[in-house]
């Protein structure tokens, strides 16, 4: 059944009456999304998407993937009593897979229902283990919405306290599209950004719990330091004895197609000591969690429980989206499509003067926007090209400070052809948005 245009603007009006105001919505007129299959949802009003943004970044392999249904009506069926009192097989199973995938040596994996609940467990894990609530954190970052995460999250428009239950340091390196390291070359900006972190380490007082870090910013706008920056970053902070927390909700699971997490990177000098995971795993449902050294998740010696971190219905999801992953070598589809997509939006934007820069890795790609003729970073084209692309049938995301930059990162099944299709769609509506701006 599809509905009529006044039944969503009704369904809005009802949600800003019911739900906070800070809880943002994306378009002029919100969407409703009803179902979705493959790379392509459907709004209530019939309309059909191909979506390059997968909520965000949440459909990691496929809409309506079967394999996730049938797992998921399975679990549902047989046991919905969730809790970690009771010993449950998907939970082990789906450990044991993380486990061994993680890199990390003696690992240890504790399942939470978000990012945010997962960042705030690898907080408490690191700050108890060294007895600090020190923690280093990147310029531009986002970690998460509970008071722990968003004390330490860099970008601003997403940080709405200043107040924090840990005492953060913000550290050079996320973005160099611009500021004082915007010219160097990769090696000089990693050297210039471990004599800023070595500095910062020489003023601060009693010892540094962690460092916190995104291997490519997410809400920071898709943006990458060069290879090895954490690796170079590892060999100060284990002088230190100051433990490496890489944040792998967005980067997690191939998306990168080089590597299957975001610190591979930057492996040199070894795993980090703390992996946190979320988003895409599920793909649609909340599975996220903590990897870390037996030595550091044991650190907690009292008791805790989780009731619904870990609950079975999740873990089947989790378990028929991994094997889908693997078996498919989603990876590889993400280098290879993701390769020929950057390609193409470089060649589409090569010809706009909207686009100050496409970056990337794999299938997370980052379009940052300015005013036409000028470096000043664009809000407003960002807001008009998301709108126009949605016009065309094609969801994207915005992300970067301030929110001018596009953010690109489908389900990783995404076809040549579609890549292609949604590279036309993008290019028109980066045309319409360029033309908008010249004109005002
Ligand atoms: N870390 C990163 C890098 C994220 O992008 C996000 C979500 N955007 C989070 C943590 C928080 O995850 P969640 O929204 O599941 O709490």
């Amino acid at each position: 059944m599809t509905h009529v245009p006044h039944e969503a603007a009704h369904l809005h009006a009802r949600h800003q009456a019911v739900l906070p105001s800070w809880l943002s919505l994306y378009y002029e007129r919100p969407l409703e999304l009803t179902h979705g299959e493959g790379r392509h949802v459907w709004d209530a009003e019939g309309n059909r998407y191909l979506d390059f943004f997968g909520g965000i970044l949440t459909t990691m392999t496929a809409h309506a993937l079967p394999e996730v249904t049938k797992a998921v009506s399975e679990q549902a069926g047989r046991i919905l009593h969730t809790s970690t009192l009771y010993l449950s097989r998907p939970m082990v199973e789906l450990a044991e897979r993380i486990a061994a995938l993680s890199g990390i040596p003696d690992a240890r994996v504790f399942f939470t229902t978000s990012g945010t609940e997962a960042n705030d467990t690898a907080l408490l894990l690191a700050t108890t283990h060294r007895r600090s609530n020190q923690i280093l954190a990147m310029r531009n970052s986002y970690h998460g919405r509970s008071f722990s995460t968003v004390g330490i999250t860099g970008n601003q428009s997403w940080s709405p306290t200043s107040l924090s239950p840990l005492q953060t340091l913000y550290v050079h390196g996320g973005v160099r599209s611009r500021g004082p390291y915007a010219e160097l070359g990769d090696r000089e900006f990693i050297a210039a950004c471990v004599a800023d972190l070595e500095d910062m380490l020489q003023q601060t007082a009693g010892g540094v719990a962690a460092l916190i870090a995104e291997p490519v910013q997410g809400v920071g706008g898709f943006t990458a330091p060069p290879d090895g920056l954490y690796a170079a970053f590892r060999e100060v902070l284990a002088r230190h004895d100051i433990l490496w927390i890489s944040d792998e909700v967005q980067t997690g699971w191939g998306r990168t197609g080089d590597h299957f997490w975001g610190w591979q990177a930057h492996a040199e000098n070894g795993p980090p000591d703390l992996l946190t995971f979320a988003k895409g795993i599920g793909n649609g449902m909340s599975v996220g969690g903590v990897v870390a050294r037996a030595e550091v998740m044991n650190s907690l010696t009292a008791n805790s429980i989780s009731t619904f971190g870990g609950s079975p219905v999740t873990m089947a999801a989790g378990l028929a989206n991994l094997n889908h992953l693997l078996e498919h070598d989603l990876q590889g589809n993400a280098r290879r499509v993701g390769g020929l997509l950057i390609e193409r939006l470089r060649a589409v934007a090569a010809g706009l003067d909207i686009v100050r820069e496409v970056r990337g890795r794999g299938l997370m790609i980052g379009l940052e926007l300015v005013r036409p003729g000028t470096d000043e970073p664009s809000p407003e084209a960002a807001s008009l090209v998301l709108e126009a692309a949605r016009e065309r049938g094609l969801l994207i995301g915005k992300g970067g400070q301030g929110g001018a930059s596009l953010r690109i990162a489908p389900p990783m099944s995404l076809t040549v052809a579609e890549a292609e299709e949604g590279a036309g769609l993008l290019a028109e509506a980066l045309r319409t948005a360029q033309a908008v701006l010249a004109g005002a």
